[in-house]
């Protein structure tokens, strides 16, 4: 099992651009599991979960950077901006401006990326794509968050070439929006690509590629 995840982490750096960022999807994952692929050589872990990441921080600590891949509850956002080094999932204003008050209280400013619902999908998180222009110049005037760029997960379909035009889109969006140049945000990272779709979202443009189950095999949920 943990030899797999060696190779499979290996496997996975060998198989991809030294630019492109590889973030461990570790959500159910024990801390053994966790720390070989830290050891293989991932250096990023995504948790989805704020209660699993203060228990895997206590653990792994700051060996690694944190993103923050999950939905963000009002609640867990003081907890969040303590662990985090980036949250790529916000979508809302109302999120923008509750963690823009958490991180001024310890006086820090975290990177966030914008979630997409490229599919517009009625019971996924992220703003619609004819949003995000407006929420982006909206979060912009906040001093304690920065927007570092954009996130999308794609439709789940059988096949995955399907999911292709989703991630064009979302490219298509980045370069519009950089090519606006409103102050105070970035476009840097674009993050689009899981365990079946990774190489495709890197042909589209991807530079952050979150990956589970080919790390660390099918996740057994409790
Ligand atoms: C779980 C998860 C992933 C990884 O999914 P796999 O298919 O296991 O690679 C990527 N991104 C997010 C937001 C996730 O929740």
């Amino acid at each position: 099992m943990i030899d797999n995840i060696k190779v499979n982490v290996k496997n996975i750096l060998e198989g991809i651009p030294e630019n492109i960022m590889l973030v461990a999807a570790v959500k159910t994952q024990s801390a053994e599991k966790i720390i070989s692929a830290i050891d293989a050589g991932i250096k990023i872990l995504g948790e989805n979960y704020i209660q699993e990441a203060e228990e895997m921080f206590k653990v792994v600590g700051k060996r690694v950077k944190w993103h923050f891949i999950g939905h963000l509850q009002k609640n867990k956002i003081k907890k969040a901006v303590n662990i985090f080094d980036m949250i790529e999932t916000v979508d809302s204003i109302e999120l923008a401006k509750n963690l823009d008050n958490k991180c001024a209280d310890i006086n820090r400013i975290m990177p966030i990326l914008i979630e997409v619902n490229s599919a517009k999908e009625l019971n996924k998180s992220g703003v619609f794509p004819e949003k995000i222009i407006d929420l982006i110049r909206e979060i912009s005037v906040f001093k304690h968050i920065k927007i570092a760029g954009l996130m999308t997960m794609g439709p789940v379909t059988e096949n995955t070439e399907e999911i292709r035009p989703y991630f064009k889109l979302v490219k298509n969006l980045f370069d519009e929006i950089l090519a606006l140049k409103i102050d105070n945000i970035e476009m840097r990272y674009l993050s689009m690509g899981m365990s079946d779709s990774y190489q495709i979202a890197i042909q589209e443009g991807a530079n952050i590629v979150r990956i589970g189950t080919k790390i660390f095999g099918a996740r057994l949920y409790k």
